[in-house]
């Protein structure tokens, strides 16, 4: 059972950004960069909306103070032109659903329709941009495109959590140009993502997964000194499986990376951080929905199979390690979970890290995707919004879109 109510033990002071509540934006035009960069299936309808309604508190919060709202966001990589399928149409649609409300989309993000459209807005009105990265100026970075953009309107708002690690035109061009403040989900996530961080709940659990120990070496070097426990699955494991000096077949493993993986494990237990890792797993000889499987101890992988899951004696072990947890941050799956012969891993932590009785935390991306195929995400504390954004935030590092809003201080 995660801990409800988590924001009362978070500290307040991590954002030294101004936020939408610090200016008054009655009768203003705002622009507000949201991530509605939503997953859609062949039919282009939308599989998932919680980057949507995530986003929804800020919106409502313009719309009630009186702001003429100016939404943009990328969908996809259409590489700095049209493509159809990335259309921001469906979500228009859906947000209009969301909002009960009208919302008028534009089919162009800059260009005399959208300046004329945007120039005829009332109070409380709602303008949806068409992708943003049907530009290549958004992704260049180009400073005559966040110039137009910001042309637009008299604030600039990002709520896009999911884009602010991007050196984009709308996440850190605009900001040159109007007063810019921070949205509520982007204030929100910092406040977790490096709230817990800083200070922490203890026993502070970090469970660690994924395909490779290179995606994850930064979190894992800025969180060791402050955790308690460090609990590795997924692909990543075999590479620390294999530092050790065991055979692990044909599993993952990153050549490069055992002498770092054999450090960080001797640092961990000269800090006396305690370091679990799998004790046995799912093993297949090829990555198959039909592949024949086994269950191995980790010490046990014969030649030409390789670890896609962990077992449940690892299960077990990692459940035993968080129970006690009262702060869990997990990144990263344990399995190949997108197949069903190797996600019962992967599932069952899910449940562990749901019923612990911590403040839970999951990282963006794959993660929050198991958690929700799980059926436990309403049992999570936090799920990120942001895969990469939220990585960097837990590397420790400044994301250049949080960088570029306006200080505390300031004054907008
Ligand atoms: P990451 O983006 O690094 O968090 O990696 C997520 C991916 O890691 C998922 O797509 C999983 O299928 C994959 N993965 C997890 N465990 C393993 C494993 N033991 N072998 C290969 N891939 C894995």
């Amino acid at each position: 059972m995660a801990i409800r109510g988590a924001d009362l033990l978070l500290t307040k002071d991590m954002l030294d950004k101004l936020t939408i509540e610090d200016i008054d934006i009655k009768g203003k035009r705002v622009f507000i960069r949201a991530d509605f960069n939503v997953p859609l299936d062949e039919k282009l309808m939308i599989t998932d909306d919680r980057r949507i309604r995530s986003t929804l508190p800020t919106i409502n919060y313009a719309i009630d103070e009186g702001a003429k709202v100016i939404l943009g966001s990328h969908l996809g990589r259409p590489k700095g032109k049209p493509e159809p399928r990335y259309s921001l149409a469906p979500v228009a649609k859906r947000l209009q659903r969301l909002l009960n409300k009208e919302v008028a989309f534009v089919s162009d993000c800059v260009g005399p329709d959208t300046d004329s459209v945007t120039r005829k807005m009332r109070n409380g009105d709602v303008v949806l941009l068409e992708n943003l990265r049907f530009h290549e100026g958004e992704e260049k970075n180009d400073e005559g495109f966040a110039r137009c953009l910001s042309a637009l309107a008299d604030y600039y708002v990002n709520d896009a959590f999911g884009a602010a690690h991007r050196n984009h035109a709308s996440i850190v061009g605009i900001p040159k140009f109007l007063p810019s403040v921070a949205g509520f989900l982007l204030k929100k996530e910092v406040e977790y993502l490096k709230g817990v961080v800083s200070r922490p709940v203890r026993p502070f659990v970090a469970l660690l997964g994924g395909a490779k120990v290179s995606g994850k070496i930064g979190v894992l070097e800025h969180l060791m000194d402050k955790v308690d426990k460090v609990i590795i699955g997924g692909g990543m494991a075999f590479t620390f499986i294999k530092a050790m000096g065991y055979e692990v077949g044909d599993s993952l493993v990153e050549p490069e990376m055992l002498e770092l993986a054999e450090k960080i494990r001797m640092d961990l237990r000269k800090s006396k951080v305690k370091f679990y890792l799998p004790v046995d797993c799912v093993i297949a000889q090829s990555m198959e929905a039909a592949a024949e499987t086994k269950i191995v101890t980790t010490q046990e992988i014969p030649k030409g199979w390789r670890a896609l899951d962990i077992g449940p004696a690892s299960v077990k072990l990692f459940t035993e390690a968080i129970q006690d947890a009262k702060t869990v941050i997990w990144n990263g799956p344990m399995g190949v979970f997108e197949m069903d012969a190797f996600s019962r891993g992967t599932f069952a932590i899910a449940h562990s890290v749901a019923d612990a009785y911590a403040m839970t935390i999951v990282g963006g991306g794959d993660t929050d995707l198991a958690v929700s195929r799980a059926g436990v995400s309403d049992a999570i504390s936090f799920i990120s919004t942001g895969g990469g954004a939220s990585l960097q935030l837990l590397e420790g590092k400044e994301l250049p879109g949080i960088a570029a809003l306006t200080d505390k201080g300031k004054g907008a």
